[in-house]
């Protein structure tokens, strides 16, 4: 019933040929998928080219983030409709390299994850707990109050848009993978305060994928489980063979 969504976030890789060269073999590798669904987030100066070449493909596009507001006097920030305009349907919001290093709160998180909805693209907002909140057992709290605060004022009609993504910060880009139980667990307690929120009907529709060195050697014992709807996928994205592997998985 929920349709597994693997997506890759290029975070700040990828020049506009070298971006062109990723696609163009993740197009020829990918073969007919009718049960998952693959997004590619690549930086922004190469959305529109790679929007361009995605255009009736069975690969969508999404931005690494997006700003709260239509237009104005914002220096270096990309507004919903630009993303829109260059063909994006999707918008990460939340990534904890964002929460880090450019500040964006719980709060923040939510207005630019509203604006997405205003406009049409499905926001994938991510959650997750640092190492010392794992180690002193705070990591499900922590995950939940994100939640709860990302998907403020949010309605059950928009949630049918909304996938979360469970990224513990110290997988990230770590090599460290959270264990498929462990994995399981964080987002049976995401589906939980999502029934709390929204009704048990809209939360076994939304899609959890889980984030943090997904790699093809872990990515089959990551989607056995039951809550986790997909993968969102940073370094082995970047390579066509691993991410390739990565969308096939059994
Ligand atoms: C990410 O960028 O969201 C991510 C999970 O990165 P990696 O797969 O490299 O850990």
């Amino acid at each position: 019933m929920r349709v597994p969504l693997l997506a890759g976030n290029w975070k700040m890789y990828k020049t506009v040929g070298e971006a062109v060269e990723l696609v163009e073999a993740l197009l020829a590798g990918l073969g007919t998928l009718s049960d998952r669904e693959v997004l590619v987030c690549p930086p922004y100066t190469a959305l529109d080219r790679i929007g361009a070449l995605l255009s009736e493909k069975p690969i969508g596009l999404g931005a690494q983030d997006v700003f709260y507001e239509a237009e104005g006097a914002y220096t270096g920030a990309i507004a919903p409709q630009m993303l829109r305009d260059v063909g994006c349907t999707y918008a990460i919001v939340g990534h904890s390299e964002r929460r880090q290093y450019f500040g964006d709160t719980d709060a923040l998180v939510n207005r630019k994850l509203h604006a997405a909805l205003a406009n049409d693209l499905r926001p994938i907002m991510c959650v997750g707990e640092s190492k010392p909140q794992r180690d002193s057992g705070q990591a499900e709290s922590i995950v939940v109050a994100q939640v709860r605060a990302g998907l403020a004022n949010v309605t059950v009609a928009q949630m049918q848009s909304v996938v979360i993504a469970y990224e513990p910060i110290w997988a990230i880009g770590t090599g460290d993978t959270a264990t498929p139980d462990d994995a399981q667990a964080m987002h049976a307690a995401i589906r939980k305060t999502l029934t709390d929120l929204f009704g048990v009907e809209t939360a076994s529709s939304v899609r959890i994928q889980y984030g943090g060195s997904v790699k093809p050697d872990n990515v089959d014992e990551l989607m056995s489980q039951p809550d986790i709807d997909g993968a969102l996928v940073g370094g082995a994205s970047l390579k066509a063979d691993s991410f390739l592997r990565i969308v096939h998985f059994q």
